[in-house]
Order: structure tokens, then sequence, then C-alpha cells
């Protein structure tokens, strides 16, 4: 490590660190760690003033390592990587200590403690940092092609928005025709505008691009590959047909709860869905008397916690249109609270109101009850805010019920090798940070599959989805992350741990030149997890930017050295 010249470069982050950690007693402590040639702290790292500071500093002091102490390498660590590159060194020669989330942040009211924990992780990222090695990245070539599995609104937009760049797109849907969800409802919010307007519009623009190819009635069979180039088997009625893409957008949407044993529904008549009562309404119904809806249905309860933040508005909707079709109805919404969100959902409950919607609050551990025989009679509800019971009389009630993830998705997540949540809706990358795209390269997602949503969140993810995956399309390269694992085959006995633990199928038995068997890993699908590494009795796999040397060197000097109090030495 004779030639070893590290650079330690400290972040204020304004007052996010240095208002509690004490940034000058933690950069004096780092000038004196060994192997480092240069420390210096700044407002913001981040900065222009920043950045050329770093790239400044490497040619000047001649270093040839970086550790950068600041906030999180989720949002931050392609930036430092690029400074180094920019500076002429390779990017993987740079360690980033995150001193933000991990000391200011959590040791908010200790500046003490946090000071002496970010010393000690600067220390611990010097001693790996010593050991980093430049690691060489490969490409891989993109198919220009896309995959969008759902037809609809979400699925629609993100094909129109990708075949008008010129991409060729295979848009499967395994019902009878395009528009999903939407396709059954009467008229939209906000605005009132009749849904099979928007339908047809963007199954008439699908129509018209000369990019997409709809599949109807088809099933995804089969999808293996990687970003780039997957390989894609569908179940048409025309018989199977295979093709490949470089990039997949899961549009699968949601279906909504069938409150099958909830307030009677399937036992008695009268007692139905909002779909249901919205469908009515949309083939003309118009003799209401007496309707009564009931929020939260099935949701924001024990194994179904979430809220399905469009069900309040839908139903302040279908509440108004029966009044203004039928003024003489008496309408009622029972709520728990009104989830309104955003202005167009918020005016949509100032319009019922205006319209003539009551509206009772009721107890979630008082849950309104069902009356009647064969047909519904009345709704009994105790009204938590002037603390009485209730009887509404009632003819219809509308069950508010949540969207729940659809039929097969879980079947979907598995052959695409990504994340579903406890719910078992689609799990993104990340909620903030990468919203529409997966952990897994390549693969996108939009609609409700992820979540509950509105139809101008379905479209807007939608088109989200088709900018991200064009990204790669268009560069027609991908350059594959370094920090993959990677296999000594002398050292390795060929027991098939890797294989069995690896997450997303990236680690294969082949047999080397000798014939010997040993693991083979795939950079491509590799994801970096380590799991491998963990599990190979050998030490034959490594996580590169992690191995075990760099990972035992900080270990060694936590329990070796001795750790907590860094001023004292
Ligand atoms: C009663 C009700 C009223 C509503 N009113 C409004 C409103 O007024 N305004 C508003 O903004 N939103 C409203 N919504 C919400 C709106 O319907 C959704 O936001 C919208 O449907 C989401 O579109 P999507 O494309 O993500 O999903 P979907 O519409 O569910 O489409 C998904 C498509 O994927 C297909 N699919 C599923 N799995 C597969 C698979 N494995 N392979 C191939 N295809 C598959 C499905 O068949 C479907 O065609 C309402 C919802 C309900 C239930």
């Amino acid at each position: 490590m004779g030639n070893v010249r590290i650079g330690v470069f400290l972040c204020h982050c304004g007052s996010n660190i240095a208002g509690v950690v004490d940034i000058a007693a933690v950069l004096a402590y780092s000038k004196n760690l060994p192997l480092v040639k240069y420390a210096a702290d700044n407002l913001y790292t981040c900065s222009d003033a920043g950045l050329s500071a770093i790239k400044e500093k490497i040619t000047e002091h001649s270093l040839n390592r970086v550790v950068v102490a600041s906030c999180t390498p989720r949002t931050h660590e392609e930036l430092f990587r690029r400074a180094c590159e920019e500076a002429g060194l390779n990017r993987y020669v740079f360690e980033f200590v995150n001193i933000r989330e991990h000391c200011s942040w959590i040791h908010m009211n200790e500046p003490g403690p946090a000071t002496a924990k970010a010393g000690e992780l600067v220390r611990l990222g010097v001693k790996k940092a010593a050991h980093l090695l430049p690691l060489e990245t490969a490409t891989a070539p993109v198919e220009p092609a896309a995959l969008i599995i759902g037809g609809g609104a979400a699925g629609m937009s993100a094909a129109l928005n990708l075949g008008r760049q010129g991409f060729a797109v295979h848009l499967v849907e395994r019902g009878s025709k395009l528009g999903g969800l939407t396709a059954g409802l009467w008229k939209l919010l906000p605005g009132d505008r009749p849904a099979s307007e928007l339908v047809e519009t963007l199954i008439s623009a699908v129509k018209k691009s000369g990019n997409i190819s709809v599949y109807l009635d088809s099933s995804i069979k089969e999808v293996s590959g990687f970003i780039g180039s997957f390989a894609v088997r569908v179940d048409t009625p025309r018989g199977e047909e295979a093709f490949s893409v470089g990039t997949v957008i899961v549009a699968t949407g949601a279906r909504e709860l069938e409150p099958q044993g909830l307030y009677r529904y399937g036992e008695i008549e009268g007692v139905q869905t909002l779909r249901q009562l919205e469908q009515a309404l949309k083939s003309g119904k118009k003799d209401f008397t007496d309707v009564v809806f009931i929020n939260c249905a099935g949701s924001r309860t024990a194994g179904r916690e979430y809220c399905g933040r469009i069900c309040c508005a839908a139903s302040f909707k279908n509440a108004r249109f029966i009044r203004e079709i039928c003024p003489t109805a008496r309408v009622t919404v029972l709520q728990r609270d009104v989830m309104a969100f955003g202005k167009d959902f918020e005016m949509e409950y100032r319009r019922a109101l205006q319209a003539g919607v009551r509206f009772v609050r009721y107890d979630p551990q008082r849950p309104p009850q069902i009356t009647g025989e064969k047909q519904v009679s009345a709704v009994r509800v105790f009204h938590t805010l002037v603390g009485e019971e209730l009887t509404l009389p009632a003819s219809t009630v509308a069950l508010v019920t949540p969207l729940v993830p659809n039929e097969g998705a879980g079947k979907l997540a598995r052959m695409l090798k990504v994340p579903v949540d406890t719910h078992g809706f689609f799990l993104e990358a990340h909620m903030k940070l990468r919203p529409v795209e997966f952990a897994t390269e390549g693969v996108y997602i939009a609609g409700t599959a992820r979540f509950p949503g509105s139809l101008r969140e379905a479209v807007t993810q939608g088109t989200a989805a088709a900018a991200k995956a064009a990204a790669p399309m268009y560069a027609g390269v991908v350059t594959l992350e370094a920090t993959v694992a990677k296999t000594d085959t002398r050292i390795c006995s060929g027991c098939g741990n890797c294989v069995t633990v690896c997450p997303f199928d990236a680690v294969e038995i082949e047999q080397d030149r000798a014939g010997r068997n040993v693991s083979a890993v795939n950079a491509v699908l590799c994801k970096g997890c380590g799991a491998c590494a963990a599990a190979c009795p050998n030490g034959a796999i490594q996580q590169q930017g992690f191995t075990d040397l760099q990972i035992f060197s900080m270990v060694e000097t936590l329990t070796l050295e001795g750790g907590a109090d860094v001023f004292a030495r």
C-alpha cells in the first residue's frame, strides 16, 4: 500500500451535518489518519465549487483514493464517482461515508456521540479505501423494442409514448379489449368527461400507430434475459408468439375488492360495489330513491391497512351523479374520514355537499348494519359527531371497496424477478427517487399495479415509465455496474450454494476448461446484493467493491484497534 494516497472531503451539508457534528474536530482527526494525504471540509461538497475542489486536489496532491463523508450514496454516489473520473481516476476508487443519515440526523440531540461516530465512520472509510481497486465496466447492447404488459390507461399511454419515439412496442392485454378498469366506468373525475371518450381516444391512437403490436386475449408465458435483451413468449389466440425486447413495462393495474361477507354483500339484493353502481349509471338507471354509500369497506383494516386513495372521490362523484339525475333521491355517504387528496378531489367533496349529498361519520368499531330480509331496507349507523344511532332507509347500498392487486400479479413478479409489497402490489425501486423503476434494470412500472391511484397518475406514470425505458433504448447500449460478484474459479469447488441463494438467477454452474464444475456470474443479471459471496464456503466468490479484504479491514479496525472515542487517540 506504499503508493496509496487518500483524500478526505467532509461536507457540512449546510447545517444538516454541521449543525450537530463538530466538523472541525472530525477534520483535524481525519488529517492524521494513515495514508491520508489531504483532508478538507466544504459547505456543500456536491456544489460546483465542492466538486471542482475534489478534482483540483486529486491532481494537486496526486490522490489515488477519495473518501467523501456527506449524505447518502443513493442520491450522490454517482456525482462523486463522476468527479473522480473527470480527474482521471477510476470511478471505483471512491468511498462514500454517510455522516448525515447515520450521524447528524439520527443522533440530532447528541452532538458529542454523533461527532465521535462521524470520526469512526471516516476512519473505517479510509481503511476500506486503502484496499479499493480500479474496476472495469462492461457494456451490453439494447434492443430498440419494448414489451408492455397490460392495456389499461397506463399501458396505452406508455405504448403511445414509445411508439411515437419510433420504438417497436408489443402491448400484451389478457382481456378481450383495451381500456382496463376505465372502460367500465361512466364519467371521470375531474371534469365529468365520459370514460368511453378517453378510452376510445387512446385505443384509436394505439391502432393508428404503426409501431404498436397489440396482443388481445393473450398472456405472458415466459420472460427471460436481462436489460437490452429479454426473450418473451406470449400465448395468443393464434398460438405462441416469441419476440425479443430491450425493456419491459408492467402496467397490469388492479381490481376492485369483491367484498364477500362484508355488509351482507352477496346475501341480499341491493348491496353492490361502487363499480357495479357506476356501471348501472352508465347503462341508464335513473330510478333511485334511498342510496347509502359505505366508504372504507374492506380498507384501512387489519390485513389491508392502506387507504384506497381514489375511493372517497369516486364515491362522492357517483353520489352527486345520482342527485343530479334524480333530485328527489336521498343520498348519504357514510365515511370514516374524508380522504379527498389534491385540489380536484377536494372540490368534488364540495360539489357533492352542494348537490345535497349528506355525509355521516361512522366509527369503525361500530360499523354500519344492513337490515332487510331479501332486499336491503335500511342501514343503521352510529353517527359519531352527534353521538346517536340513525336508521337510514335504503334501497341501494354501494360498498366503496379499495383496489387490490390483480390476479396473477405474484406469478408475473416471480417471472420478472421483481418484488411485491406486503399487500401484493408491485414494489418500485424507491418510492421517491425511482418511482417508476424496479431494482431490476430494464423493467419499469406504471399505474395501479404499483398502488391505488387516479387515472391522471396512471397516465403520468405510463409516460414516465416510457421515458425511463426510452433512455437505454436510445443509447443502444447499457453500461453495467462493476460492483458485481466475481468467481475465482481456481478455488471454487462448484458446490452450488451461490446458485441456490441468488435471488436474480445470475449465477450458474458451468464446466471450466479442465472439466471442473465452477460457478459463473452473469454480470448483467447480478445486482451486487452479495448473497452469493456470503454463502460461498471458500471465499471464491467476491463482491467487487465489497471484498472480504475490504470489509474485514473495517471490522478489524473496530475490533482490534478499538472503537468509540476517536478524539482520545
Ligand atoms: C368505481 C371506480 C371509479 C373510478 N373513478 C375514477 C375517476 O373518476 N377518476 C380517476 O382518475 N380514477 C378513477 N378510478 C381509478 C381508475 O380506474 C384507475 O386509476 C385506472 O383504471 C388505472 O389504470 P391502469 O392502466 O393502471 O390499470 P387498469 O385500468 O386496471 O388496467 C390494467 C390492464 O392490465 C390488464 N392485465 C392485468 N394483468 C395482466 C397480465 N398478467 N397480462 C396482461 N394483461 C394484464 C388488465 O386486464 C387491464 O386491462 C376509479 C376506479 C373505480 C374502481
